[in-house]
């Protein structure tokens, strides 16, 4: 069926036939590639028709009119006629189907490729306008009911190619089927525009039709072979969110071509030293400017947002939600520094969780898992206000307490332990700021980490205050500070 409607149009345009006779083999062609569209639509019965069934009823208008125009032209024709109504009116459901596809194939709101056809379609615009619509204005054998209408098919072959240009930028699958509808718009357009050309350049209000027939005659076959096969069920599918690009390099080159167009416009106009349709230029590319202002603000808006989820991401752990170590570097030193600075006290204290490795062998990993996580929701709610905790690796975590001094710090410590979930344990370090000596973060971590050491050989379930010569290894037990022999007070 599809091979006897392109041996149909090749017919067409090549054999050597009378005009009667290739009136007819039009008429039939167009006829039958309706019917086969018609028969696709029956046949395959996609999820959603809409889009398809305004663009047959569409292309039967355009079947419609050619038969009006001919009655019409066998008694002389004269423009406008009612065939330019049908036509008109087809160009208006034709369009409406496409949108209607393009539509369902991306749930939500579509805004980034929307404004993407519409850079492009504007910029067509002004191309229009100014050497298609312009000439037929200008023309003063026209009358303004016929300059209206001539201005129209115009019109409507921009709208086509707004509907083609959102087919290019919309996401989803590009099936044969999707391809053919796009080659049949832009081949519709294209002969449109040409015949515009003509109609306007020489003067003839009829000039010899048989090539623009070729193409108008092209896009119904294209049409109907678009209907006509499986995947013609996939062309009003939603698109997998994955297939969702906002900048992929056909909409860039839509773009491109679209922003392009109104300096070229301008380019070409003035050749002649004169711009006359300076005001159309103007208002394109300011309507352009806007559209593409709108777009880099939503662009710029969603980076935006996903730096903020990044930058959050970077800095938790996803198992448990504590604060990650990389955090707790930085919230560590900002700490120190603040202490240092207003002469105030901070203790910090690292928890291992005990015997979490049996843990795992005998519950499973999962249950290791939860645990990590209730334990930290557990201590997170016990916590005392200003301080922090992270998830140091492992089972290991590390507490910063802010104006706690070393008895305090092992007191919140000490009932953290208590609330442990699942009748678990850990051992703890804890460890107050020196205000004297060096005062480098990683020394305080380092010592109370010793600490924690000796709670575990100790017996575990403990917390342990570090010794001065956990912070000081080089000096001796009696060279610590106040702060320290408190510590050491405190453990004993
Ligand atoms: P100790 O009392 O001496 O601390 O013994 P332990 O078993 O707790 O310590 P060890 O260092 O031998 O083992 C730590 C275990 O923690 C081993 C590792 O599989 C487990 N672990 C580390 N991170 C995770 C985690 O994210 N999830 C789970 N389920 N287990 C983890
Ligand atoms: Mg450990
Ligand atoms: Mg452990």
């Amino acid at each position: 069926m599809h091979g006897g409607l392109v041996v149909l149009l090749v017919g067409y345009a090549f054999l050597p036939l009378a005009d009667t006779t290739l009136q007819l083999l039009y008429d039939g062609t167009a006829v039958l590639a309706l019917a086969i569209g018609f028969w696709g639509l029956h046949t395959y019965r996609p999820t959603h028709p809409r889009g398809w069934l305004l663009l047959l009823a569409g292309l039967g208008g355009w079947v419609t009119g050619d038969l009006i125009w001919q009655a019409e032209s066998w008694n002389g024709s004269s423009f406008p006629a009612p065939s330019d109504a049908v036509y008109l009116a087809s160009y208006v459901l034709l369009g409406a189907g496409v949108l209607a596809m393009v539509r369902t194939r991306r749930s939500g709101s579509d805004r980034a490729a929307f404004l993407d056809a519409a850079i492009l379609t504007t910029g067509i615009a002004v191309l229009t306008a100014v050497f298609v619509i312009a000439p037929v204005g200008s023309n003063v054998d026209l009358s303004t009911l016929a300059k209206v209408v001539a201005a129209a098919y115009p019109v409507g072959d921009v709208f086509l190619l707004a509907t083609l240009a959102r087919m290019l930028t919309s996401p989803g699958s590009r099936s044969s089927s999707y391809r053919l509808l796009m080659a049949a718009l832009l081949v519709t357009t294209v002969t449109d525009v040409t015949w515009n050309l003509l109609v306007s350049l020489s003067g003839d209000a009829s000039p010899d039709r048989r090539w623009t027939n070729v193409g108008w005659l092209c896009g119904y076959v294209l049409v109907a072979l678009a209907a006509n096969r499986p995947a013609m069920t996939q062309v009003a599918e939603p698109a997998p969110p994955s297939d969702v690009r906002p900048f992929g390099r056909r909409r860039v080159a839509a773009m491109a071509v679209g922003l392009l167009l109104p300096p070229a416009v301008l380019f070409l106009e003035g050749l002649d030293g004169q711009v006359d349709a300076w005001p159309v230029i103007a208002a394109g590319a300011a309507v352009m400017s806007v559209l593409v202002l709108l777009r880099f603000v939503d662009l710029f808006s969603v980076v935006q947002t996903q730096a903020v989820q990044l930058a959050a991401l970077a800095r938790t752990d996803a198992l448990t939600g504590a604060a990650n170590r990389r955090t707790w570097d930085h919230e560590l030193s900002r700490a120190c520094q603040f202490a240092r600075d207003h002469h105030r006290r901070l203790s910090v204290a690292i928890l291992d969780i005990d015997h979490f490795k049996a843990f795992n062998d005998t519950f499973g990993h999962q249950a290791g898992d939860d645990l990590l996580q209730q334990a930290v929701a557990a201590w997170t709610a016990a916590l005392p206000s200003g301080a922090f905790l992270a998830r140091y690796g492992g089972e290991e975590f590390a507490v910063l307490l802010p104006d706690h001094d070393v008895r305090a710090a092992h007191a919140v410590i000490t009932d953290l332990g208590v609330r442990t979930p699942l009748g678990q344990t850990f051992s703890a370090g804890v460890v107050e700021r020196p205000d004297l000596g060096p005062n480098n973060p990683t020394i305080l971590v380092a010592a109370a980490d010793k600490a924690l050491y000796r709670a575990k050989r100790g017996g575990r379930n403990r917390v342990m205050t570090a010794t001065s010569t956990d912070l000081f290894p080089a000096q001796q037990p009696d060279g610590g500070t106040d702060a320290v022999r408190q510590s050491d007070s405190a453990q004993r």
